[in-house]
């Protein structure tokens, strides 16, 4: 990927957590509540969770990103994402250029709220469909049917969107390569500009993760996930997609998702609402997945934190291997050194020699990254790192 063309900065990002969903799907673990009430009260906390932080932190560096993510945020009234808008434009400094991202559920978003999306200055969506297949979908609990995401995607064409990523789901039980290619070759007739496809996770504490351990479902084999994500890959990069990390595909290089790449860059984040983490000087923290305490909190003046840390050398080290090899673009050789003071390839030598011998990685130029192959085992690659 060509660094300067692609749409990746290191610029400080804000993330914003709208705590709402219109139902709970049973394999979410993001924190959100089905009952909207408290909805105008969160927006004024808000508004208060920024300006405190801004008061214990002076910034005065220039962002080029916002991403509500969620939850549905695209729940928010108009009236609600304006307030909070002209609010960060009034309080940060924000590029002209600025990457601003609103998830989308295409059962929860009525088609009006679109081009008024479009006037407040939103100028990417993300839009959740998950599966082309009403079957999937049911059995993924999500509201929406294929067709009402097809028009979704179809509306916000309309209402002038030229940056529309789409959010799928692979490894479901019983989905075949069959089922998941139609979800593919549907999204792909979208021709929308980024496409991130995640395999399902049982992650503990959601109704999925109980089912699971009563048998109630069956997952994929593993060999199976392994088949889906070769497979994913395969298809959509034939189809003209870039797959620059293990789960995001995009058209085309100015299409990466500039927010979510600052995570993988380490590169500093504020992050507002229940459950919201930043990454601010060395030190991370994260407000509570609750939206009492968080309302609670503010209300108190204090600031609804959960834990915060700071991230020692060698847990910045660790994350930065793990982090920069989650990208096809891989680690940087000559950045790690200025950035820890010794060699990657020295200082891992034994575990890059066997990952290099056994074609899970590869060194490109001045670059240390994982293969095709090395990716589709990511996960347990890098717990060799620790
Ligand atoms: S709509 Fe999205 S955030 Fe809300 S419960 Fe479903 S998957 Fe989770």
């Amino acid at each position: 990927m060509n660094a300067e063309k692609a749409n990746i900065s290191f610029k400080p990002g804000i993330y914003l957590h709208i705590p709402f969903c219109e139902h709970k799907c049973g394999y979410c673990d993001f924190y959100s509540i089905t009952n909207r009430q408290q909805q105008p009260e969160f927006v004024r906390a808000l508004l208060i969770e920024t300006e405190k932080t801004l008061q214990v932190f002076s910034i005065d560096q220039t962002f080029d990103t916002i991403y509500f993510g969620g939850g549905t945020p695209s729940l928010l009234e108009i009236e609600q994402l304006e307030t909070i808008l002209e609010f960060l434009r009034q309080h940060f400094n924000l590029a002209q250029d600025c990457e601003i991202t609103l998830e989308m559920n295409p059962g929860a978003t009525e088609r009006e709220k679109l081009p008024l999306f479009k006037e407040l200055g939103i100028n990417r969506l993300s839009i959740g469909i998950q599966s082309f297949n009403d079957q999937e979908l049911r059995f993924l609990e999500r509201i929406h049917s294929t067709r009402q995401a097809i028009e979704a995607f179809e509306a916000a064409r309309k209402a002038g969107f030229d940056n529309i990523g789409l959010d799928l789901i692979y490894a479901l039980p019983n989905q075949t390569l069959t089922t998941w290619k139609h979800s593919l070759q549907k999204a792909v007739a979208l021709n929308p500009e980024h496409i991130s496809a995640y395999n399902l996770s049982y992650e503990p504490n959601t109704p999925f993760f109980r089912r699971l351990q009563k048998r109630q479902i069956m997952p994929a084999a593993e060999e199976n996930e392994l088949e889906f994500f070769n497979f994913t890959h395969q298809f959509l990069t034939e189809n003209g997609y870039l797959h620059y990390e293990v789960s995001n595909f995009t058209r085309d290089e100015a299409f990466v998702s500039r927010h979510n790449y600052k995570y993988w860059l380490h590169v500093p984040y504020l992050g507002f609402g229940p459950s919201a983490h930043s990454y601010w000087n060395g030190q991370r923290w994260g407000n509570k997945p609750s939206l009492s305490h968080y309302l609670q909190q503010l209300n108190n003046g204090q600031l609804p934190q959960d834990f915060s840390e700071t991230l020692d050398e060698q847990t910045k080290e660790f994350e930065h291997i793990f982090l920069r090899l989650r990208t096809y673009e891989g680690l940087d050789l000559a950045a790690f050194e200025n950035t820890f003071g010794r060699s990657f390839l020295q200082s891992y030598r034994k575990i890059v020699n066997e990952l290099i011998d056994s074609g899970l990685a590869q060194l490109t130029g001045k670059r240390f990254c994982l293969t095709q192959q090395g990716m589709a085992l990511c996960d347990e690659i890098l717990q060799r790192f620790v």
